[in-house]
């Protein structure tokens, strides 16, 4: 093996163990639990998991799927997020090489990926991410694309434009239309991709609203009330402007390049 495989193969690893902290903090982070202690237990039986039962993937396999007390079954989502999350961190890889951007947005990918999934699960993005992530955004900028000018630009059009829509919303019908959180989030992609991408992740996060709210259509023939909380869509977006926007905005300005 050479040591570029070797090197790939550990850094898929860290992946799964991400993944497997990730499943924590979608867990206890919506009910106001520490993500580092206690232990992890069974829910049903309050057997605490030892070292071999916490091994992402294979523990989940060779236990298939069931806690090895009680026998009380374990979510596959468990698995999912372990899997999505290395996949995730290899496609960084793939696309940004060993570089420190790739660190950088290889963090944020991970907080998407919690965000995606405390939304779907509990429709809650919690400041505990969103907040810190504005933060670390700006700071990051100051060394990584998209540079800080940019990325306060970012900032302030993710923040604003969601604001701005959910206000107009609420005068209008009275109803609070867009969470707060949507807001926030919106701002920390900001912070990290900066102003340009933030209008692809828009973009993004309505065309695969609206692909996936057909398709729910079409499911459910005409369940128009089943509706995924927007942080979903607006994770899928940045991850994917994350990866790609930038050839993106290349290709549609090349559009008009004659
Ligand atoms: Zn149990």
């Amino acid at each position: 093996m050479t040591p570029e495989v070797i090197a790939t193969v550990v850094f898929a690893a860290v992946g799964l163990c991400i993944g497997s902290f990730l499943n924590v903090v979608i867990h206890r982070l919506p009910r106001g639990a520490s993500v580092v202690s206690p232990p992890s237990r069974c829910p049903n039986c309050s057997y605490q998991l030892r070292w071999s039962d916490n091994i992402p993937v294979l523990s989940w396999l060779f236990l298939r799927g069931r806690c090895r007390k009680c026998g009380a079954g374990i979510s596959v989502r468990y698995l999912i997020v372990e899997l999505l999350t290395m996949a995730v961190f290899l496609l960084h890889l793939w696309v940004f090489g060993w570089t420190v951007l790739m660190a950088v947005r290889v963090a944020f990918a991970t907080a998407m990926v919690a965000l995606f999934a405390i939304d779907l699960e509990h429709h809650l993005l919690p400041n505990a991410i969103t907040l810190p992530g504005i933060v670390v955004g700006l700071i990051v900028s100051l060394v990584v694309p998209p540079g800080i000018l940019d990325s306060i630009l970012g900032t302030l059009l993710g923040g604003g434009v969601l604001w701005a829509i959910g206000e107009a919303y609420y005068r209008y019908s009275g109803q609070e239309g867009m969470g707060g959180g949507d807001v926030k989030m919106l701002a920390m992609i900001g912070a990290f991709l900066g102003w340009k991408l933030v209008l692809v992740t828009l973009v993004l996060s309505s065309v695969a609203g609206s692909v996936i709210g057909v398709l729910v259509i079409a499911v459910k023939r005409g369940g128009m009330k089943y509706a995924l909380p927007y942080g979903t869509f607006l994770a899928l977006g940045a991850l994917a402007a994350s990866l790609v926007g930038d050839r993106i905005i290349a290709w549609y300005l090349g559009m008009y390049d004659f």
